[in-house]
């Protein structure tokens, strides 16, 4: 049985003052009630080296980034490789994110590509796919998070099994509209029938679910048999908040 990963998407938020105070009060808690699950912080990307200091005093929490590029180096201004985020003791970088997708006109196809440059340089990417509301609407949920999903297999094929999946419904991510248990498991066991059909390791993959999850909603989130965690936003910025969730997995 995989154990769960609980992971938080800090975003853009932080302070060098915020992130010491975040990151003492998660080890504390941790240190009362050792998680049964992963445990891992995705700060920005400037914060890196403070966060990895901060972790190696402590509990076993690892460390993500939120972003990679999908360029090895040279002439790309204001990106971060693969290589970058390895040096720091990265272990995990988020791919993907609806935000990057809507903000940063990030295709499926750069998707893939990070997804590779990811795995290249022995990072475990956390690959997010999630339907827009007027997708939902429309039925047309399956269609979507298959399409962006099919476009990171078909690159990384026989890789496939070294990623975490977050579903992550675009209406649900800081709306406090949380998907219910039963919509995020119909849409997870989707996802799982699709990376079985592409690599017989397909049950080893954690296929997380993000948008508002909370201390309230987890544990029934988290009991649905296709869900292996969490990818928490704003939820992880407050250390009782984020220990419940952890707890929860448990
Ligand atoms: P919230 O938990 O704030 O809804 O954000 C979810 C998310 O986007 C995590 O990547």
């Amino acid at each position: 049985n995989k154990r769960k990963l609980i992971a938080g998407n800090w975003k853009m938020n932080g302070s060098l003052a915020f992130n010491e105070a975040l990151v003492t009060g998660i080890h504390e808690g941790l240190a009362r009630a050792i998680p049964q699950c992963d445990v891992a912080v995705c700060p920005p990307a400037p914060y890196l080296q403070q966060v990895r200091s901060l972790l190696e005093q402590g509990g076993a929490v690892e460390l993500g980034a939120q972003d990679l590029s999908m360029h090895d180096s040279g002439a790309y201004t204001g990106e971060v490789s693969a290589a970058m985020l390895r040096d720091f003791a990265v272990r995990y970088v988020i791919v993907g994110h609806s935000e990057r997708r809507s903000y940063h006109g990030e295709t499926d196809t750069h998707v893939a590509i990070k997804v590779q440059k990811a795995l290249a340089a022995g990072l475990t990417p956390i690959v997010c796919v999630g339907e827009t509301l007027a997708q939902r609407e429309a039925g047309l949920t399956e269609v979507a998070v298959k399409q962006q999903l099919a476009a990171v297999i078909h690159l990384n094929g026989h890789c496939i099994s070294e990623i975490v999946v977050a579903y992550e419904p675009v209406w649900a991510i800081g709306t406090g509209r949380t998907a219910s248990p039963e919509q995020a498991q119909e849409v997870h066991a989707v996802l799982r029938a699709q990376l079985r059909a592409a690599s017989e390791r397909a049950d080893r993959i954690r296929i997380l679910y993000g948008g508002s999850m909370n201390a309230a909603n987890a544990a029934a989130l988290l009991a649905q048999p296709d869900i292996d965690g969490g990818l928490i936003g704003g939820a992880s910025l407050k250390v009782p908040d984020f220990l419940s969730i952890i707890a929860a997995a448990g």
